[in-house]
């Protein structure tokens, strides 16, 4: 904050708050903010009956409950200087902050992502213990997923999604983040949702799920982001190849992924491999974007990012192609940058495997 001219980060709802004190903010019209001053003692503001919730950390930070009658504003805008720039958590509602910017008039505002967004990319070695159970989490469901365990032909997208979602909770997490279910023709559109359409024999089945760990009170969860694709069937061989080039252009792009390399150099890596089987035109998304607290955060693999991927960067990669009412698949992996290379969290078959259940 010092180096970035902050005088206080502000933080409310979102991930900023529980990966520095293991709190998340009720996302309710009662505030709740973290008051974290560039020097001296962070203060959370909360509504009185809330700090039941909060684990004490005495050297973290102070309480400041505020009672049904109290204005939350006011006890925020004391804790500052009015006439600073102040660093706003950005999934804050604006709700709070146009009270704070009426209140404080003279203040300057930036998006505490500047201060945060640098810190949280960088995961230490319980992060990465976290994200690996994660990992290992859906790991599993994809292994069933992949060996027939989990019923494909005749039904429906939305109930394998369901079955998706169980298994999820069951592996450690909190939270189902998503559980994307995309069959056949729908397998082209890259974030369609599960719906009522029965899955038929002979088509593509691409999966993406994720969820967030549970982990003990004061800590924060962190989150899982894998896709796998199946065939409910004998694939032909146009699709047979296609999946086989973007089964390279995966693999290409984790090897690209060393410490120092540009993160756009990883995305070129995975794009020109599609375009030597001609299916770069279908790959309409970046190649992968970071995880820890939040499901996307820094850093962002994608053209015109051309900061080199630091040691404990961890990001996914899914290079995927979706051909416009015909079909779609993408191969998706958490991966953690460092200083031996690339270490892929998901180990989880990354071939097509054939379901006939
Ligand atoms: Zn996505
Ligand atoms: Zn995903
Ligand atoms: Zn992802």
């Amino acid at each position: 904050m010092l180096n970035t001219g902050v005088d206080a980060a502000l933080l409310s709802v979102g991930p900023d708050l529980p990966w520095l004190i293991g709190y998340a903010a009720m996302p309710l019209e009662r505030l709740t903010m973290l008051v974290v001053p560039a020097a001296g003692q962070p203060t959370l503001v909360l509504p009185n009956f809330e700090v039941p919730r909060v684990v004490p950390r005495g050297d973290l930070f102070a309480i400041d409950g505020w009672d049904e009658t109290d204005d939350p504003v006011e006890r925020v805008a004391g804790l500052v200087n009015p006439k600073g720039t102040l660093a706003i958590g950005d999934h804050t509602w604006s709700r709070f902050l146009v009270a704070l910017q009426q209140r404080m008039p003279a203040s300057d505002w930036v998006d505490a992502g500047t201060v945060t967004g640098a810190l949280r990319q960088i995961k230490d070695e319980a992060e990465i213990d976290a994200l690996q159970r994660a990992a290992d989490g859906v790991d599993r469901i994809a292994a069933e997923l992949q060996g027939g365990q989990i019923p494909l032909i005749g039904q429906t997208e939305a109930q394998v999604a369901a079955h998706l979602s169980r298994r999820i909770k069951e592996e450690g997490h909190a939270r189902v983040n998503f559980a994307l279910v995309a069959s056949g023709p729908n397998a082209a559109s890259p974030h369609h949702e599960a719906g009522q359409r029965v899955i038929q024999p002979n088509e593509v089945v691409l999966c993406d799920f994720g969820g967030t760990t549970a982990e003990p009170e004061g800590m924060p969860g962190y989150c899982s982001d894998l896709t796998r694709c199946v065939y409910t069937g004998e694939p032909p061989a146009e699709f047979a190849e296609a999946y086989e080039a973007l089964y390279d252009a995966q693999k290409r792009a984790v090897g690209a992924a060393t410490v120092g390399t540009p993160c756009e150099d990883i995305d070129r890596a995975a794009r020109d491999r599609l375009a030597e089987a001609d299916l770069d035109q279908w790959f309409i998304h970046r190649t992968g974007h970071g995880i820890g607290v939040e499901g996307h955060e820094d850093p962002y693999l994608v053209a015109g990012n051309a900061s080199p991927l630091q040691a404990g960067n961890a990001f996914s990669i899914e290079p995927g192609f979706y051909v416009d009412g015909k079909w779609g698949a993408r191969i998706e992996d958490i991966v953690v940058a460092t200083p031996d290379g690339a270490r892929p969290l998901n180990r989880v078959d990354h071939r097509l495997a054939i379901v006939e259940a």
